[in-house]
């Protein structure tokens, strides 16, 4: 298998391989780390910095995950695990002041 330079959206590690295609021609992918499949276009569109962008800024305004998720074509996973990471972060910051 054909190890990629993706991380895997689910744990983060690098040790992702092709996992063949799709009968729609998406490319598939599997985290050896933690054994879960992921599709590369889903993978690509959440990984967006603007998708991030859009992400939080809807959030900020009072959307919920479910229209966040609608409006810009991506999981709701992909939404919460942004705005997890977010939090996350600024939550560090914070700490370190
Ligand atoms: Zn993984």
């Amino acid at each position: 298998m054909e190890l990629t330079k993706i991380k895997c959206i689910h744990c983060e590690s690098e040790e992702v391989v092709k996992n063949g295609k799709r009968a729609t021609g998406i490319q598939s992918l599997k985290c050896k780390n933690c054994g879960k499949c992921f599709q590369e276009s889903y993978l690509n569109n959440g990984a967006k910095p603007e998708t991030k962008r859009m992400i939080i800024s809807m959030s900020v305004n009072g959307s919920g995950i479910r229209d966040i998720s609608r409006v810009l074509k991506i999981s709701k996973d992909t939404v919460m695990k942004t705005l997890k990471k977010r939090k996350r972060s600024s939550r560090m910051l914070i700490q370190n002041t």
